[in-house]
């Protein structure tokens, strides 16, 4: 194999992407990672509480670091990179890092995972917006702090509880009639005294001077409504982080990469695994399930078509 040459190039060190090495090591491929976190969005959750194995729970990063260590001891070549561009060239996928080193390989997996939506109100780009409670969610501990979560699915109940820790007091301010989370998470917000939740709450935007002051929502039967806030978590959903493709691939309208049964892209080589594909359940289980079949199909596409290319 020549040096920065491998079999296959994943794209992300989250568990679609590590579990995608970890499969890929085992069935004799020579596999490169990157990402420049180990156990991508993993690390963002406090409590992982619905991943087989872990009764009572593990912390994200732990089960991130687990994963990144065991795809390392599986022998994946992992840099700790990010890929700035994939491209196709000569019948191979070539990745430039940001560093500009270049790797090249015959298949390539992207999991690359999501990015959180923006916002867009004015003031959205003040000081006190924030999309990560793990990473943020401490500046505000013992400051008294009222807190903002914006949204209404599992995501913000998540950061509600999380916040909870560092807040004197969090209000989950959401557009729709009840919580989207799933059950277990709508109760122990239930549980937690200093959560409070604001339904029906249209955003209008934030007011501030230097830093974010207040959120200002329109509420039925009370017309426009600032609520005084210190920061605000916005927990509104994602986008596909695709920008490191440079090449036409087909996906949804939402923009998640479309593939076939066998997860490959509408692109010969290229598969997809994980939150980055165009799925209905966005979870670690399914990412890893990904990953691992994502693995398998590449394996089999190399052997069939990468062989056959290379004898003719
Ligand atoms: C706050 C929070 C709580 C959650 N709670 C749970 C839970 O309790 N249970 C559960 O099952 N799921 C939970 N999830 C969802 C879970 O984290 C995701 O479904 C899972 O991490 C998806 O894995 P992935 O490998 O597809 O993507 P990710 O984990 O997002 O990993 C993708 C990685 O790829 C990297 N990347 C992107 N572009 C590039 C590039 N150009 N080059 C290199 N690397 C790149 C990203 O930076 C990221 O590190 C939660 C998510 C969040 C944010």
């Amino acid at each position: 194999m020549a040096e920065n040459h491998f079999d296959l190039m994943v794209i992300g060190t989250g568990p679609a992407g590590l579990t995608a090495a970890i499969y890929a090591r085992r069935m004799g491929l020579e596999v490169a990672v990157f990402g420049d976190t180990p156990g991508g969005n993993l690390v963002k959750i406090e409590l992982v509480a619905n991943y087989p194995g872990f009764m009572g729970g593990i912390s994200g990063a732990q089960l991130g670091t687990m994963m990144y260590a065991q795809a390392q001891s599986e022998g994946a070549f992992i840099p700790l990179a990010r890929l700035d561009k994939l491209k196709y060239e000569e019948n191979e996928f070539l990745g430039i890092t940001e560093a500009g080193e270049q790797y090249r390989a015959p298949a390539a997996i992207v999991a690359s995972g999501v990015v959180p939506n923006r916002v867009d109100v004015p003031n959205a780009d003040k000081e006190g917006i924030y999309y990560c409670s793990l990473c943020d969610g401490p500046l505000f501990r013992n400051k008294n702090a009222t807190l903002a979560v914006l949204g209404g699915g599992n995501m913000a109940v998540h950061e509600a509880l999380s916040l909870a820790n560092f807040g004197k007091r969090v209000l989950i301010i959401h557009r729709g009639e009840r919580l989207r989370a799933e059950a277990a998470l709508r109760k122990a917000i239930e549980e937690t005294s200093n959560i409070e939740v604001i339904l029906n709450a249209k955003l209008l935007s934030f007011c501030a001077g230097e830093k974010i002051e207040c959120v200002t929502v329109a509420l039925p039967g009370q017309g426009n409504v600032d609520i005084p806030v210190d920061g605000v978590f916005v927990a509104i959903g994602w986008g596909a982080d695709l920008g490191v493709i440079q090449l036409p691939v087909k996906t949804s309208a939402e923009g998640f990469l479309k593939t076939d049964d066998k997860l490959m892209t509408s692109i010969p080589g290229l598969f997809a695994a994980g939150d980055v594909r165009d799925t209905d359940l966005r979870q670690i289980v399914t990412a890893c399930a990904d990953g691992a079949r994502a693995a398998t199909y590449a394996h089999d596409f190399l052997r069939e078509h990468v062989k056959k290319r290379r004898s003719s």
